[in-house]
């Protein structure tokens, strides 16, 4: 397929998914961290933020009615309820400036959003560069899940279930990295960017 010079698909949209608690959110700030060129999307979340989160910076929060505004109006690439808990959503057009602009550009999304992203690509001449950050085991997966410590047991209960049809979910994506190891996972990942992007 051929698309227009200037295109925002002329530079590939990144995006990390995986199960539950693999660890996306602390291999994207550990790989961010040393590598700050990376614009990493900020979403939009109907849930509660934690202590320490800033609005804004690690999510939009907002409320349902204000979501679901922004999902009438289609400001959203894509957008999900995870966990059967809270709605969460990309905003598309800070997405579409940041890839014109040719800034790196990475989602960290669930992977009910990394499908919907895909298939959309072709409708909005995105490029997509689909990652999945896979556990060294499921065991692994299930300490992980049972030792954040932020959910009740319903909530992990939830999790743990959605964890074993994301986990089955691999093959989909154009690239597995295996998190073994948060710095050495981060340094993959930015090894991709920097192949994607052209980058030294
Ligand atoms: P948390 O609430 O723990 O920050 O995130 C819960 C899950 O929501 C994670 O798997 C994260 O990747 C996913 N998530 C965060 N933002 C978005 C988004 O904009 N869209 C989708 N589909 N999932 C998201």
């Amino acid at each position: 397929m051929t698309r227009e010079s200037g295109h925002a698909g002329t530079r590939r949209l990144i995006v990390l998914s995986g199960p539950t608690a693999v660890g996306k959110g602390t291999v994207e700030a550990a790989m961010k961290a040393r590598h700050p060129q990376v614009w990493v999307s900020v979403s939009a979340t109907t849930r509660a933020s934690r202590p320490g989160e800033k609005d804004g910076v690690d999510y939009l929060f907002v409320s349902d009615n204000e979501f679901n505004a922004m999902k009438e109006r289609g400001e959203f690439l894509e957008n999900a309820v995870v966990h059967g808990m809270a709605q969460y959503g990309t905003p598309l057009q800070p997405v579409l400036d940041h890839l014109a602009a040719g800034v790196p550009t990475l989602l960290e999304i669930d992977l009910q959003g990394a499908r919907r992203v895909r298939q959309r690509a072709a409708e909005l001449g995105l490029d997509v560069l689909s990652v999945f950050l896979a556990p060294p085991s499921f065991d692994d997966l299930v300490t992980r899940l049972t030792t954040r410590g932020t959910e009740t047991g319903e909530q992990k209960r939830a999790r743990l279930e959605t964890a074993r049809v994301e986990l089955a979910a691999q093959d989909e994506f154009d690239v597995v990295l295996v998190n073994d190891q948060v710095e050495t996972t981060a340094e993959r990942l930015w090894e991709l960017i920097v192949r994607e992007y052209g980058l030294n």
